[in-house]
């Protein structure tokens, strides 16, 4: 068995740490076709595994006017089977979708939509890992899709044609915005390949069909307001935002039931659990997260998260012990503010803003504490003993 991936949700990870989806089907349809008739929307959603795509995060597409996109296989160094793998998995979406998606191979990897590579460094990324996508952006818009894969196996061996095949296929719906995984191993987007005879499902090609029948967050070029008009709303394939946090948490439930050892899937459950008001759920996979992470910074976010959630839960002995704990083992700048912070959620004002001040003074370059001193200042509109004392304290750092 062989694990793809984890890494096409990282960005969401790393930038939320700090604030606080048988058998063959042909599918012959022209692409404007693709929209779905919303008559039976709520069925086709049922029958698709949309809901753990979205709940990745934001929905991710190519413009459908891009198509067929340009892509670039790496052929230095390279079995010719690879290449060859690689470029068969693009065809096999083009005419498994009739078209819908298509693609064109360019020999060079400038200005190539998309990116294949083949490498024998997967940083951190687990030893049974072959493939893996990740997008990148420029606010909303794709700058970069490019997938690795593994250039030899834990054994120094060279992979089967059948295995990069299988990857590729998985990895090239990454890239076409199939964020997510399915839950069933039938089928495509299934985060661990074990079949040989690898292909795609209806609820492959129906959850593509939805997720280029919606309203894109990012996308490679504008989409224009009359193509808008014809498209669907996130609320109105999943419903709204309460429904959307159940379903990230049922996804993130699913993803580290498939990969517990992935730092990233228990990262997004503990998330989960914390958005849905599961505190306790969310500080025991916090916990989780932080005996699987070598990063001190790392830690001291996740830790920073566990204050939150005692915060949250009103236990705030557990919150200052927590505060300190982390304060004393991995000391920084994030850590030095758990405590004021918890000293402030509890009421105890004064003592939170002497503290803030004090670590102010003593290093002025302390983000963390000049934006939380800023944000008491705006928020205690009344106390102006408090506020003339964070003033103060600011402007002796010329910080004001
Ligand atoms: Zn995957």
């Amino acid at each position: 068995m062989k694990n793809f991936d984890n890494i096409h949700c990282m960005k969401k990870f790393f930038i939320t740490i700090l604030l606080m989806f048988m058998g063959t089907i042909s599918y012959s349809s022209p692409y404007d076709s693709i929209y779905i008739n919303p008559y039976n929307l709520q069925e086709i959603v049922a029958n698709s595994y949309i809901r753990g795509v979205i709940a990745q995060g934001d929905v991710t597409r190519w413009n459908k006017n891009s198509f067929p996109l340009s892509v670039y296989v790496q052929t230095n160094g390279v079995p010719d089977y690879y290449v060859s793998a690689v470029k068969k998995a693009y065809m096999r979406w083009q005419s498994v979708t009739g078209g819908a998606v298509s693609f064109k191979f360019v020999s060079s990897p400038q200005n190539a939509d998309m990116k294949c590579y083949f490498t024998s460094d997967f940083g951190n990324l687990s030893e049974d890992t072959v493939g893996y996508h990740q997008f990148k952006y420029m606010d909303d818009k794709i700058a970069d899709s490019t997938i690795k894969f593994r250039l030899v196996d834990q054994n120094g061996k060279q992979f089967q044609n059948q295995v990069l095949y299988n990857v590729a296929l998985h990895e090239i719906g990454h890239s076409l915005g199939l964020a997510g995984h399915s839950s069933k191993s039938g089928d495509l987007m299934y985060p661990v390949s074990k079949s040989r005879n690898y292909d795609f499902s209806k609820r492959d090609l129906t959850t593509l069909k939805l997720l280029y029948s919606m309203v894109p967050d990012n996308t490679d070029k504008p989409i224009s307001a009359s193509e808008k008009s014809k498209l669907l709303t996130k609320a109105q394939v999943v419903g709204g935002e309460e429904r959307l946090k159940q379903d990230a948490q049922t996804a993130a439930r699913i993803n580290t039931n498939i990969t517990p050892q992935d730092p990233s899937s228990r990262y997004r459950l503990a998330k989960a659990y914390q958005e849905n008001k599961n505190y306790s759920q969310a500080i025991k996979e916090y916990k989780n997260v932080i005996s699987m992470v070598d990063s001190t910074d790392l830690k001291v976010k996740l830790y920073a998260e566990i204050t939150s959630c005692y915060i949250s839960l009103k236990n705030y002995t557990a919150a200052q012990n927590c505060a300190n704990y982390t304060y004393k083992k991995y000391p920084s700048r994030l850590s030095i503010v758990l405590l004021p912070t918890v000293q402030y959620a509890k009421g105890a004002k004064t003592d939170a803003v002497v503290r803030l001040c004090q670590i102010v003074a003593k290093d002025r370059d302390n983000e963390y504490a000049v934006t939380f001193l800023k944000q008491i200042y705006n928020q205690e509109k009344n106390n102006t003993k408090l506020k003339l004392s964070i003033i103060k304290a600011l402007k002796e750092q010329n910080l004001i």
